[in-house]
Order: C-alpha cells, then structure tokens, then sequence
C-alpha cells in the first residue's frame, strides 16, 4: 500500500513532465490574472485521457441507474482510476507547481462534477455531470457567502423560492473558486416557503452561467492561489425548474448531513496538494544545501541547517501517509470524518510550516520570485483557511469524537 504502483508512477512522471514544459511557462500569466486556467485545465484532461477514462465510468454509472440497479459512486470513481491513488498524484504533482491551477481542476473535476455524477439525476448527469467531471466544462461549488462562512449552513441567506412548479434563486456567494470562468455553478440555498429561517430546509441547484438574473463579480487580488481566479456570484431571481434541482428533491432540514458528503471529499484534496508543496520545498531545499556554499563549505555541513532539512523530510513523510490512508479509506469505502477533518488540518499546517523552513533554508534567495518558494508559501495558507479552516476541521474533529453537536 505505501508504494506506488507501476502504472501510478508512469502518470506522477508524466504529469511531472507536462508541469514543467505546459503549466511551469504559464504560471506568471496565470498569477497576474492576464490569463485564464480554464482552456489548459481542459487541454491536460484531454492530454492524459481523464476525460476517456472519467467519461466511460460516467456512462457506464448512467446505464446502471437507468436500469434501476443502484450504484455506489464512490467506488465508482475510485474504479475509473483503477486506483485512488491516481487522483491523488495528479494533484500532489500539480500543487508542486501550481497549488492553485490544482485547486480549480480538484473544485471542477472532483467537488461539482463528483457531486452532480453522485447525487444527480440520469438526466442531470447526462447533461451537466458527463462534461464537468471529464472537463469540457469548468464548475464552480458554491456554498459561503458574504456572512456564512464558517456558519456556512446557520448564516446562509440565499433562498429558493417555490412558484408553481419553478423556483426563484435570490442571493449571493463569494470567494468562488472558479468563479470568473466556470459554465456552470453548483449552488447552496434555503428552500423559502415563509417560515421562519432557522425552520427552513435546504436545496442544491445546477445553475448556467448566461442564465437570466445570473452574473459574477471581478475576480479578487488574494494574497495567494493567484493563478486560482476566485470571486462573488450573484442570483438575481434567477428561475430554475425542477430539473435543476440536484437529484430532482429538496433536501429538508437534513440537507447539511447531505452536503457533508462533498465537505468530505473537498477536505480529503487538501492533504495531496500539501504533500506536492512540501515534496517540492525538500527537493529544493535538499539541492540548495549541497552546492551553497558560505564559511567556506557547503551550508548542509552546518547542523542547524541539516536539523531542517530532516524537518522538511518528516513532515514530507507525515502528509505522505497521510495521503496513502485516504487512499486506502476511499478504495475501501471508508468515511472517517475525524481522520479526515484532523488530517486536513494537519497538512495544512505542514505545508505552511514546510514553505517558510524552505525559504529560511534559501535565504534572501528564497525570498526572491524567481524561485517559487514564496508562491508556495503564499498559496499554502490557503489550506488553513478553505474547506473550512484549521479550527473549525479541529473541533469538527473532536466533537465527533466526543459525541457532542456543539
Ligand atoms: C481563495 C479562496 C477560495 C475559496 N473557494 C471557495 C469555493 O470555491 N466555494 C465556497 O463555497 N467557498 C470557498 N471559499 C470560502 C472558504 O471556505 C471560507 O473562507 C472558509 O470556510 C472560512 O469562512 P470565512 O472566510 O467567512 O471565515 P469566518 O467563518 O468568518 O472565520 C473567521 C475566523 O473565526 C474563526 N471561527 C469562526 N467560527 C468559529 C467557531 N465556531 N469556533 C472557533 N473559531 C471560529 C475561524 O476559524 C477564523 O479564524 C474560498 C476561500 C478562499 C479564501
């Protein structure tokens, strides 16, 4: 299990080789907001055959639901990779690179077209799912808004309202990953049928870009994931029939329950982009130690620098497995939730801490952007903060442990 296998390896150099020469040129575009991910994100799907390989897996799902055999879509995405390690590597080697063009691609590919293909209608799988989960269409998930944030659920104030057999989409969404380009947007509401808010149940909508009362905000300047584009979404009464509605039903006053299914797969992405951030920060740093030199040797012959570089390895090793348990949990239709809020967090915090040791061990080099490593900082913050922050995966974490709801 903490080995990867044959064909998983030939992919991790592949993608290594495509980063390098395709994304690696990119990245200042990307970062200055001159250029768009999108057009790339769906030329390296095509390049690889995600799209072959997630698109036979899609349809084979659609044929089984259509002759009423149930089907369970976790395994099923996990057998259209052969392995769920595979998924996991794409992102690692990715977020070496770019944390933030790995961020779009998992929110696309793996939060929309992965709920939309798990929890969607034929029909809906058919139209939307099919061409967001082998990206030919980009996604956006659309869940916080301007004051529901951690209380994502509790605060949120965008509402459907019933009108005849039609809903009314008002409200707005921000920080959206994916927000400026993505064709079609995934989005949260309160079903309102005039009672009091904290009574009302939720809903999950398909909603097109282009559609009637639908537009996107400029996208924000973030301190990092710059080659992420990410902005406000607003709902302007927009009409949605029935045949948006994810899965053809409303989801009650149960509907949180059901969103934790994707909270979950989010949180369980982090830990393979914190793992290429910090392979990327010991590689360097292995290689910088050897040939800088300073006092006359190189500076990997001076303790304090070396008690580093086995710093930067642990926490290597530490979100490494990390990954290979997720793996495993996901290939045997495991949902550990503590594990899975707990080690998010961790990587996270791993991934920060990795960064700023890789530019200390770098020195005013490390400091410079030509080198990278302060992209990679910046960008790592981002994973304490989305998918919920660091906090509250931890108390997330300790109240399922404990067994307590607050
Ligand atoms: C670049 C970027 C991309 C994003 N992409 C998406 C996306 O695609 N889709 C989407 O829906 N959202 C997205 N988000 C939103 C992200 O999930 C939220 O920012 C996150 O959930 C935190 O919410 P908040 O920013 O409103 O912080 P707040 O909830 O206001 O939290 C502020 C501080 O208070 C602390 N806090 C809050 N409540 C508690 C509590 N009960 N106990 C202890 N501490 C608490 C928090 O830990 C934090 O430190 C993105 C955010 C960013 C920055």
């Amino acid at each position: 299990m903490f080995q990867l296998d044959e064909q998983t390896q030939m992919v991790a150099t592949v993608i290594r080789q495509w980063c390098q020469s395709t994304l690696q040129p990119r990245i200042p575009a990307l970062e200055a907001g001159t250029e768009m991910p999108f057009e790339l994100m769906k030329k390296m799907a095509k390049t690889f055959g995600f799209d072959a390989m997630l698109g036979g897996a899609v349809k084979k799902r659609l044929e089984k639901l259509r002759a009423g055999a149930v089907d369970d879509p976790d395994k099923m995405m996990s057998e259209a990779t052969k392995n769920p390690m595979m998924m996991h590597v794409v992102v690692k080697e990715l977020s070496r690179v770019s944390p933030g063009f790995a961020m779009g691609f998992g929110v696309s590919m793996g939060l929309v077209g992965g709920a939309i293909v798990a929890k969607g209608t034929p029909e809906q799988i058919e139209r939307w799912g099919l061409p967001i989960a082998t990206v030919q269409q980009i996604g956006a998930w659309c869940l916080t808004e301007p004051d529901a944030g951690s209380d994502a659920f509790g605060s949120m104030r965008t509402t459907a309202v019933p009108d005849g057999s039609s809903y009314v989409l008002k409200g707005s969404k921000t920080f959206i990953t994916n927000g400026p380009g993505a064709d079609v947007f995934l989005v949260y509401a309160k079903v309102d049928r005039g009672e009091a808010p904290e009574a009302r149940g939720m809903a999950t909508f398909i909603v097109e870009r282009g559609m009637p009362g639908v537009s996107v905000g400029p996208p924000f300047k973030k301190m990092g994931m710059r080659d992420s584009p990410t902005s406000e979404v607003f709902f302007d009464d927009v009409r949605l029939g029935v045949e948006h509605l994810l899965g053809g039903r409303e989801k009650g006053r149960g509907g949180r329950t059901d969103t934790k299914d994707s909270l979950g797969n989010e949180r369980s992405g982090v830990p393979s982009m914190a793992w290429g951030i910090i392979e990327r920060c010991y590689d360097m740093s292995v290689a910088y130690v050897r040939e800088r030199r300073q006092f006359g040797r190189a500076i990997g012959e001076f303790q304090a620098v070396q008690l580093k570089i086995t710093d930067l390895f642990l926490k290597l090793r530490t979100v490494e497995n990390i990954v290979y348990r997720l793996a495993w949990m996901q290939q045997h239709g495991k949902r550990d939730m503590p594990y899975i809020n707990a080690s998010k967090a961790m990587s996270a915090q791993l991934a920060v801490d990795a960064a700023l040791t890789a530019i200390q061990i770098h020195g005013g080099y490390g400091y410079m952007e030509e080198l990278g490593l302060e992209k990679l900082a910046r960008d790592a913050k981002l994973l304490e903060l989305g998918a919920g922050t660091t906090d509250i995966n931890l108390l997330a974490c300790a109240r399922e442990l404990i067994g307590v709801t607050e």
